[in-house]
């Protein structure tokens, strides 16, 4: 099953996220096959966001959480947490937490652990800069971020990966459908040897994703589904990545 996950990163007030959530969750209950849908707001509005889904089948995630289960880590979210608040899913290892928080695939790593022990599904992000690309490095560091960031054990039940290559976030500008299929691949073999088999492992793209280039990718091969962050913020632009699915 295809898997849409919108990451609304810091973006969202308290009547803009019901507003947000009950439209998603509204469409979601008229009907028809539908994709797993996950949403993924600003901690602070995970419990507001989830009354506004409640009844529906959208799933609630996290953008990020801490390594610990509790104690002295000012500002930090547990996936404990997430998860007593109704959390399915959460993100790790996002591009923006990389670059601005200086986590490494070890931090990631041990994210994405965490997650999982609190039931949780991490999405852990894997992705090169556009200075890597250039430089020829886009399957170098990918290899390594897969290696380094998913838990040993990992499967097609407790994991799933987005590709993001960080160009192309909030930039407008996309992968090929070329490129996507060769790095989805190449994240599937990296995966089988330093975690476990990969042929049912959920891979999203994500990268300036919206319904008008939805179609395309969302039906290259390998590919299971979108992380989205710009389109996940109005009701009509995600749902039109939703009714793209394949
Ligand atoms: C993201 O933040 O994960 C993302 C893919 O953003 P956007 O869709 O805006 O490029």
């Amino acid at each position: 099953m295809y898997l849409i996950a919108g990451n609304w990163k810091m973006n969202g007030l308290p009547a803009s996220a019901r507003e947000l959530a009950s439209g998603i969750a509204g469409k979601s209950k008229a009907g028809g096959v539908l994709p797993e849908i996950a949403l993924c707001p600003p901690s602070a509005l995970i419990p507001l966001v989830a009354e506004e889904l409640s009844g529906s089948p959208v799933r609630l995630g996290g953008q990020d959480c801490h390594m610990n289960e509790n104690g002295a880590h000012t500002g930090d979210t547990s996936a404990v947490l997430l998860s007593e608040l109704g959390c399915k899913y959460v993100i790790v290892g996002h591009s923006e937490r990389r670059a601005d928080h200086g986590e490494t695939d070890e931090m990631v790593k041990l994210k994405a652990l965490a997650a999982q022990h609190a039931g949780l599904v991490p999405i852990i992000c894997v992705g090169e800069t556009e200075a890597e690309r250039n430089e020829g490095r886009t399957e170098q560091v990918i290899s390594r971020q897969v290696a380094g960031s998913v838990p040993e054990g990992a499967n097609a039940d407790n994991v799933v990966i987005a590709y993001e290559p960080v160009w192309a976030i909030g930039t407008g500008r996309t992968a090929t459908e070329e490129d996507i299929e060769t790095a989805h691949a190449q994240i599937r073999v990296v995966f089988s040897k330093s975690a476990g088999p990969a042929e049912k492992l959920c891979i999203l793209y994500g990268g300036s994703v919206k319904g008008a280039n939805a179609g395309p990718i969302l039906k290259t091969k390998g590919v299971n589904g979108a992380l989205v962050g710009g389109a996940s913020l109005k009701v009509d632009d995600f749902w039109a990545i939703i009714e793209a699915c394949p």
